[in-house]
């Protein structure tokens, strides 16, 4: 005959196996995160890009200049050289290289912006790969102690399992079936012990004749409170 006492020890290995499980999915869940490291490295590649942004946008700029730049001794020629005679002709000459001047010093103030943007990328590169190297050292070594974590927990899943299956099979299967039940719907706890004189799961107090029946242990007994099986312990 199953006895109370089978199912509750049954019980005891089936929750050190639900405790040992959610060990396990929290260790697996925070190996499969990264999440620290992923987002420093993305902060790191946006910077990245955005340097490299920054260099072609002063590239182009510098290419512009040099070319602008060819124009300025021409422009000068015609004016100091005596071959413009009209005013007009002097005034258009003088706005023109004015115009260009002009141009060249916006260029210039740009390319100094772009090259503190620049150095200011450089710096937050460097910052950003130093820190995410001390984040990868712990990384390594939190990956390392929660490898063999969840490896200690499955070696001791297995031993605990294998002696569930051993108790089980010594359960009368009906027995079992009910208890499997139970425990399914009462959050894992489908035997309740008994102490003075409460269901030590619902607390509720059981009548009396409930007790002496828990007691003499000859049938099951469910509480008549929360239905959970009774043992006297
Ligand atoms: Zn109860």
């Amino acid at each position: 005959m199953t006895t109370v006492k089978q199912l509750f020890s049954l019980q005891e290995l089936d929750l050190a196996l639900d405790a040992i499980q959610s060990q396990k999915s929290q260790a697996e869940e925070e190996l499969n995160a990264r999440l620290e490291l992923e987002q420093m490295e993305t902060a790191l590649a946006e910077e990245q890009g955005r340097l490299s942004e920054t260099q072609e946008s002063h590239q182009s700029f510098r290419q512009d200049a040099d070319e602008l730049r060819e124009r300025v001794p021409g422009l000068e020629e015609r004016i100091y050289s005596g071959d413009v005679t009209t005013a007009r002709e002097m005034a258009s000459a003088e706005l023109e290289a004015g115009h260009v001047r002009k141009q060249l010093d916006d260029m210039e103030m740009r390319m100094l912006e772009l090259t503190v943007a620049a150095d200011n990328s450089r710096s937050r590169i460097t910052s950003l790969e130093s820190e995410l190297e001390i984040t990868r050292v712990g990384w390594e070594v939190r990956q390392a102690e929660l490898t063999q974590q969840v490896e200690q927990l499955s070696s001791k899943e297995d031993t605990i399992q294998v002696q569930r299956e051993e108790l089980a099979a010594t359960v009368d299967q009906q027995e079992l079936q009910k208890y499997d039940i139970l425990r399914k719907r009462k959050g894992g706890t489908a035997v309740a012990k008994v102490e003075r004189g409460l269901c030590q799961a619902c607390r509720m107090s059981l009548p009396t004749q409930h007790l002496q029946r828990v007691r003499t242990g000859r049938q099951m007994v469910l509480c008549s409170s929360c239905g959970r099986m009774l043992w006297p312990g």
